[in-house]
């Protein structure tokens, strides 16, 4: 998958795309992160990206014409070269288009589904705002406004790197056991249940019987037991939705009858 995150504040982005699991995906290829300064996109000696508002106003806006040429450098690096923005963004010409994101605080709310969705695409393209946000004319070019939830951060560099960090940990082979995305919290339409490691008593608290005796079919039931318990105690909304099956509509009266409705 190949990702652009353009900003204007790229030292900021460096840290988390090069250590842990997303650093090793990019050295193994799997994952192609850009980070492009649209500083560098911006005419004359000073390279100004932002300027006051028309109509007057406090804060500064940033301006279109860095950020077109920006984007437009990062689709000439994709697959997609052949779309030329605004116009070639218009509808969906044959063969695809890039997913262009502007950062957001009202735009639509990030969650697992919606990574699971952008994982699927070929190039994503990140805008990351600052200041006041960016000229609205910036939007003709992007296909998603994203929020990644109701407060505002001083720019969208922090809300790019939690989603491409969401959505890269389900690209095939980024996280070494892929069972343990299928697992995850929300993955399932659950919270994810409790997990232990040695020792397995520690200031006298005993790790759950059932997980050191080694019977499979015990410990699976258990711990979509603890799953299901979890959620209905702290997202009981997500039951309402979930996929439940009989077993699963079992295991509640159970937890029903040891904790009361
Ligand atoms: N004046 C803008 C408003 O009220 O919507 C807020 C601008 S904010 C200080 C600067 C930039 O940070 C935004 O343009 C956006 O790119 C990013 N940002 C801030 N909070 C965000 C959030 N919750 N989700 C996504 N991006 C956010």
């Amino acid at each position: 998958m190949l990702i652009h995150l353009l900003t204007i504040h790229p030292a900021l982005c460096y840290g988390p795309l090069e250590e842990a699991i997303l650093g090793r995906a990019r050295e193994k290829g799997l994952l192609d992160i850009r980070v492009v300064n649209i500083r560098d996109f911006a005419p004359g000696r000073h390279q100004i990206t932002d300027d006051y508002p028309y109509g007057g106003g406090v804060g500064l806006v940033m301006k279109p014409e860095p950020i077109f040429l920006a984007v437009e450098h990062a689709i000439r690096q994709g697959p997609y070269r052949e779309v030329v923005p605004p116009e070639g963004l218009t509808g969906p010409p044959p063969g695809g288009r890039p997913r262009i994101l502007l950062m957001d605080p009202a735009g639509r709310r990030f969650d697992q589904a919606y990574a699971r969705e952008l994982a699927q695409e070929e190039h994503l393209i990140f805008i990351c705002g600052r200041y006041e946000g960016v000229d609205e004319r910036v939007r003709l070019l992007v296909t998603d406004a994203v929020s990644i939830g109701d407060y505002v951060l001083t720019g969208g560099e922090l809300p790019a790197l939690v989603m491409i960090d969401a959505i890269s940990r389900m690209v095939p082979g980024v996280l070494g056991d892929q069972q343990s995305a299928q697992d995850d919290s929300f993955a399932t339409g659950l919270l994810e249940g409790p997990s232990y490691t040695r020792p397995p008593e520690f200031r006298g608290l005993r790790v759950p019987e059932v997980l050191l005796r080694g019977d499979h079919r015990a410990i699976a039931r258990w711990r979509r037991k603890e799953a299901l318990r979890r959620t209905r105690r702290l997202r009981p909304d997500l039951l309402l939705t979930a996929p439940l099956t009989e077993e699963d509509r079992q295991l509640l009266a159970e937890i029903e009858a040891e904790e009361g409705a």
